[in-house]
């Protein structure tokens, strides 16, 4: 017996009519319903049910869309017919042949490669020619073809990936539905209005399988804490509350850190007080009781090394900390709360001079200061080395209002034309080192220093235009080798405190940015110290903080929005207390506890630029909070920092271009 085909095309336009009913009304949407055979998308059995509403079952344990929602997120992407696409979660490849009908080109990205060769094959046999199919991770988007007119993610996504957002074209459009799995998901729409600028809205409430690899999730209710509404109570119980950051009683917290000689201190923004300020707090404790021996900070080097003259008293006047900061983001470090934590460092080291505490700066944002600095040493110590530096380093003085141009230059070129010479400097200068009276001296190692970041600022000119997490990982692993060389020059118990974002001092593991290659100094000190760390992370719900609207604006005091749902900060903000330490360390807490914090969630991080409008793509991402931090620190409702006065406003430097998320 031949096999019938059944012509299925009055169930077809009767199903777009009810789409229409439902609200649908662009015409070239519509359309493309009408001209796409559904039942060749969906395995064959299932044939008979190709046109009512409904998602199925398809290969791969996976499903096809239901129509309606097809649709709907093919309107939401407003399409022209010029556009191109990309799609990530093919599927059964239906939702790419509407697509087809209705832009110029569309690419799509499936994880699983059986689905991804099936969908290839029936977008063929439709004559869909103007469709592209790869087998691979859709989080990464597709930059071979990058910019998109519009990227539509048809698998729900915990936090919105972020490459896709940097793959947009300016006017572009990303529709993707937001939630933890098993969750009702919102449909958000993301889009891009500046090189920059992200604007985002809440299109529909929908329902759709994971975009993975996602976590092992761990629901509430097998935790033993009933209900989400436990999990608040659990911290509650838990925490030590902080009524008031100068007279908090430290106790618990250096019996907790135990024999730690690296204490991380992180943030959640670059721009929030309080933070500074438990930061003091916990600081004088651990220099006055612990004998901790210097503080290195996310900060320019020679910047730090000013902060660190006053400090000292190799100056005896503020001249060096008001000289320090000069470049975008001054308030960074430039503000009222770390002032007065370096006029109490100045006067604990004239109150100690035999345990003078140092500090210094940990970042590469200074090629330029740096290089002078090389040769302002060598001057002094080797006038021939000196000389040939002054040449070599010459390589890199045209950017040198603008190192960015440097690495876009090299990039055009094809090789990177000054790296064999700022590598030499350096070389040379170790070469030197025995023959310099300084040579086994601080001066030594401060022109040491900048000839590191010289050599790591080049490479970071460059790796910012490759994308990806090349850059920050370029920047991560230069704050640990400079720690590393701070702790050798100190002498191998050294014992040091750090203050960074929480980005950078969190576990990278325990993070979704780590899925995109990115790694972190929090996490190359635990690979390196082990149980000799303590990381203490920070949060807050609302309030003000000082931030820029973009990158190298005047800041200003924006006001925090409440934490978003499923996040760390809207769990924490239902816990009775206002502010409280909380030990995550297993042996620390109540392990119930500790479980159900386990369980992925949305966490936030503010760097020096805020984007309220698009907080969730630009702002939070996934994270387990009890791998990333030993302990975190609540302040529930924060205030901004004061900038002091005084700057001659230098210009900023550049970072990576889709930099947000970047602390
Ligand atoms: N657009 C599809 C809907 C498919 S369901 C259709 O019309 O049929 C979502 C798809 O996303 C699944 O096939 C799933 O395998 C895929 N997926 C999940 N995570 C992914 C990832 N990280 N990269 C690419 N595809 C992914």
């Amino acid at each position: 017996m031949g096999s019938v085909v059944t012509d299925r095309s009055s169930e077809r336009v009767q199903l777009v009519r009810s789409i229409a009913g439902r609200g649908v009304t662009d015409a070239r949407v519509l359309a493309a319903m009408r001209q796409v055979r559904r039942e060749a998308f969906v395995p064959p059995d299932l044939a008979e049910f190709a046109y009512r509403d409904l998602a199925l079952p398809i290969e791969s344990e996976q499903t096809i869309s239901q129509p309606y929602i097809v649709a709907l997120m093919t309107q939401a992407l407003e399409l022209e017919p010029h556009d191109r696409v990309l799609e990530i979660g093919t599927g059964s490849g239906y939702a790419a042949a509407v697509l087809s009908h209705v832009a110029s080109e569309v690419f799509t990205i499936e994880r699983h490669a059986q689905l991804a060769a099936t969908a290839r094959e029936r977008l063929t046999s439709h004559g869909i020619h103007n469709t592209q199919v790869k087998h691979g991770d859709g989080r990464l988007g597709w930059p071979d073809h990058a910019p998109y007119d519009a990227i539509v993610v048809t698998a729900a996504a915990e936090a919105v990936p972020e490459r896709l957002g940097g793959q947009l074209a300016i006017g572009g459009r990303l529709v993707i539905p937001v939630g933890a799995p098993d969750e009702i998901h919102e449909l958000v729409r993301i889009r891009r209005t500046g090189a920059d600028d992200f604007e985002e809205e809440t299109l529909e409430q929908v329902r759709f399988v994971p975009l993975l690899p996602g976590r092992t999730e761990i629901a509430d209710d097998t935790t033993g804490l009933r209900s989400v509404r436990g999990v608040p109570a659990a911290i509650a119980a838990n925490c030590e509350p902080v009524e008031d950051l100068e007279s908090v009683d430290l106790d618990g917290f250096l019996q907790r850190i135990g024999s730690a000689r690296l204490v991380l201190l992180g943030e959640a923004s670059h721009g929030t007080s309080e933070f500074y300020r438990m930061r003091h707090r916990i600081t004088r404790d651990l220099i006055e009781r612990a004998g901790f021996q210097f503080v290195a900070v996310e900060a320019d080097w020679p910047d730090a090394a000013r902060i660190d003259a006053y400090v000292r008293g190799a100056a005896d006047t503020r001249e060096p900390v008001r000289s320090a900061f000069q470049r975008f983001p001054q308030w960074m470090w430039r503000n009222a709360d770390v002032l007065d934590f370096v006029d109490w460092l100045r006067a604990h080291n004239q109150e100690q001079p035999a345990h003078q505490v140092s500090f210094h700066g940990l970042d590469l944002y200074s090629m330029h200061d740096s290089m002078q600095r090389v040769v302002d040493y060598l001057e002094g110590v080797d006038p021939e080395l000196a000389e040939s530096a002054k040449r070599r380093y010459g390589c890199l003085t045209p950017y040198e209002s603008d190192p960015a141009a440097y690495g876009l230059a090299s990039l055009k070129r094809g090789y990177p034309e000054c790296e064999h010479d700022v590598v030499t400097v350096l070389r040379e200068l170790c070469q030197g080192r025995d023959r310099y009276l300084t040579g086994q001296g601080e001066a030594f190692l401060d022109a040491e220093q900048n000839a590191v970041i010289t050599r790591d600022a080049e490479r970071y000119y460059r790796a910012m235009y490759y994308g990806g997490a090349e850059s920050w990982n370029i920047r991560d692993r230069h704050m640990f080798s400079t720690l590393q060389a701070l702790i050798a020059f100190h002498g191998p118990a050294a014992k040091a405190v750090v203050w960074a974002h929480n980005s950078h001092l969190g576990d990278a593991r325990a993070t979704a940015l780590s899925s995109d290659g990115q790694i972190n100094l929090g996490q190359l000190i635990r690979e390196q110290y082990g149980g000799q760390s303590y990381h203490l992370g920070f949060g807050t719900d609302h309030g003000t903080v000082l931030a820029a609207a973009a990158w190298g604006q005047e800041p200003q005091v924006m006001k925090v929005q409440p934490g978003r749902q499923r996040s760390y900060e809207q769990l924490f903000h239902q816990v009775e207390q206002r502010a409280f330490l909380l030990p995550l360390r297993s042996g620390h807490v109540d392990p119930q506890l500790r479980l159900a914090l386990e369980k992925e969630r949305l966490e936030r991080a503010i760097g020096v630029v805020y984007r309220p409008q698009s907080e969730l793509a630009s702002h939070y991402f996934g994270a387990v909070l009890p791998e990333q931090f030993d302990e975190y620190f609540w302040y529930d409702e924060t205030t901004a920092v004061t900038a002091l006065p005084g700057t001659t406003r230098g210009p900023a430097d550049p970072r990576h271009p889709f930099h947000t998320l970047d602390t």
